[in-house]
């Protein structure tokens, strides 16, 4: 185990502990949960909120704390913080993607032709805000490479363009053609890796064997020349032999910024559809087919509640389901409206929570300290100064809800490593140290009241 880092230990006991729960748990608590450290025997697990880690620790420690014994073969502690650096949403797709080009060149290629099962045209709920979309998307699959070249797809985060394209991937793959689907990221990598590796042949067959070309987010490629090179090229081919393309987009093609006019002219080709956030009936037919999925019966009224409340994306609506499922399982109460306000209560406050400035906090934690503000920036490191700037870093994150490189930018241009180790100090001190946990509550208040 030794040799593991403790997110691979980490990752190691989730793979049991999977198999002991309910999907739904699973993937609302665990899932986004990464391991932070291995140190004496004690497991520090990552959580992405503190209502997260306290659900954690008040329902499923036990579980856990004998699944990690298993697993790592000695017994040993569990401790939950909050992290704020889940990897992945917990009801994100989990189709290949999403790995940054600089690790072109590491590890075998995905398997681009995979699709998630679940994404079919016939399970995507069709309502006003994306009907022309999916119109578009059964014209194509009825009559490819003819009607709608390239079809272009676009929308906000979460609203669906992914499931669209590989529903349409999967009615193609039915019908036996030859279907490439492909993230725009993963497009460039595969694109570096073949230059690399000089076998650009290869990888132009592959695409030119294509019946049908999918490609995902294809905002990724603007502003890289020679990667619109490779798809420019790769498009014409495909398109001159009236093969189907779709490409899918976080925005209209005209507001892709460093996207080449050629390229921008090819898109201009077919058809452009649009997904807008869905309205308060569509969110519900959502909800009520995605919980007809989940197998068992949610009343009426948690699902309008949901609704109602959760307008932005698909994707939040789904997790947030998810979330009040994996509440009601695991505290085995029926679901009911009680539930559905209870376990979803700090994503409810969450929308109207006023966030204090880095200002406001490094002034309240100055005066709490009875320190010179200007000393939290600087370099003195006697007790009290010391003491005050660890708070100031936990407030920062905690309330301030800034990122451990802002944190070192306002503390006086600190190296980022420092910060963080600040901040695993004072998570793990306010743990045992209850005068610590009271001096920070107090600026809590402060700055709550402030
Ligand atoms: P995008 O690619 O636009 O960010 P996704 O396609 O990943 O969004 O959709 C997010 C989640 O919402 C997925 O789980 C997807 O199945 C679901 N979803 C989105 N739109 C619909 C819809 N119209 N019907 C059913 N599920 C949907
Ligand atoms: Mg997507």
């Amino acid at each position: 185990m030794r040799e593991l880092t403790p997110n691979q230990i980490w990752q190691a006991v989730l793979g049991h502990l999977e198999v002991q729960m309910s999907r739904p748990s699973y993937l609302t608590w665990l899932k986004p949960t990464v391991g932070v450290s291995f140190e004496k025997n004690l497991l520090t697990i990552g959580a992405p909120s503190s209502f997260h880690s306290q659900m954690l620790e008040s329902r499923m420690i036990n579980l856990i704390q004998t699944t990690a014994t298993k697993v790592i073969g000695t017994q040993c502690d569990v401790c939950f913080v909050v992290s704020g650096t889940t990897p992945q949403s917990p009801i994100s797709n989990s189709t290949p993607g999403g790995s940054p080009p600089n690790r072109a060149a590491r590890g075998p290629s995905p398997d681009y032709s995979k699709l998630n099962p679940k994404y079919t045209l016939d399970s995507f709920v069709v309502g006003a805000s994306n009907q022309f979309a999916h119109a578009a998307a059964l014209a194509v699959t009825n009559n490819p490479g003819v009607a709608y070249n390239p079809l272009f797809l676009y929308g906000g985060v979460g609203l669906g363009k992914t499931h669209l394209l590989q529903g349409i991937g999967r009615t193609f793959l039915n019908q036996g053609l030859n279907c490439v689907y492909i993230n725009s990221e993963q497009f460039t990598n595969e694109f570096i890796l073949s230059i690399q590796t000089k076998k650009t042949r290869e990888f132009r067959n592959k695409f030119r064997s294509a019946d049908v070309l999918l490609v995902d987010d294809i905002q990724f490629i603007a502003g890289k020349e020679a990667i619109q090179e490779g798809f420019f090229h790769t498009f014409n081919e495909l398109h001159n032999n009236n093969k189907q393309i779709v490409l899918a987009c976080d925005r209209p093609s005209a507001s892709l910024k460093y996207l080449e006019e050629r390229l921008l002219s090819r898109f201009d080709w077919g058809l452009s559809a649009d997904i807008q956030r869905p309205d308060q009936e569509t969110r519900l037919a959502i909800l009520s087919a995605k919980a007809a999925s989940l197998g068992s019966p949610v009343p009426a009224e948690v699902l309008s509640f949901i609704a109602a409340h959760f307008s932005s994306s698909v994707r939040e609506l789904e997790g947030a389901l998810n979330r009040v499922f994996a509440y009601s399982d695991l505290t085995s109460v029926p679901l009911s409206l009680e539930v559905a306000t209870l376990s979803l209560s700090d994503l409810l406050s969450s929308s109207n929570k006023v966030i204090p400035s880095s200002d406001q906090i490094l002034s309240q934690v100055a005066s709490f300290y009875k320190i010179d503000g200007r000393l939290l920036a600087g370099n003195r490191k006697d007790r009290s100064v010391s003491r005050a700037r660890q708070a100031a870093v936990y407030l920062l994150r905690e309330n301030g809800e800034m990122s451990l490189s802002g944190i070192a930018s306002v503390l006086g241009g600190r190296d980022y490593s420092t910060i963080r180790h600040s901040w695993t100090k004072m998570t793990s001190l306010l743990k045992e140290d209850a005068a610590l946990r009271q001096e920070i509550s107090a600026i809590q208040d402060f700055l709550n009241g402030a």
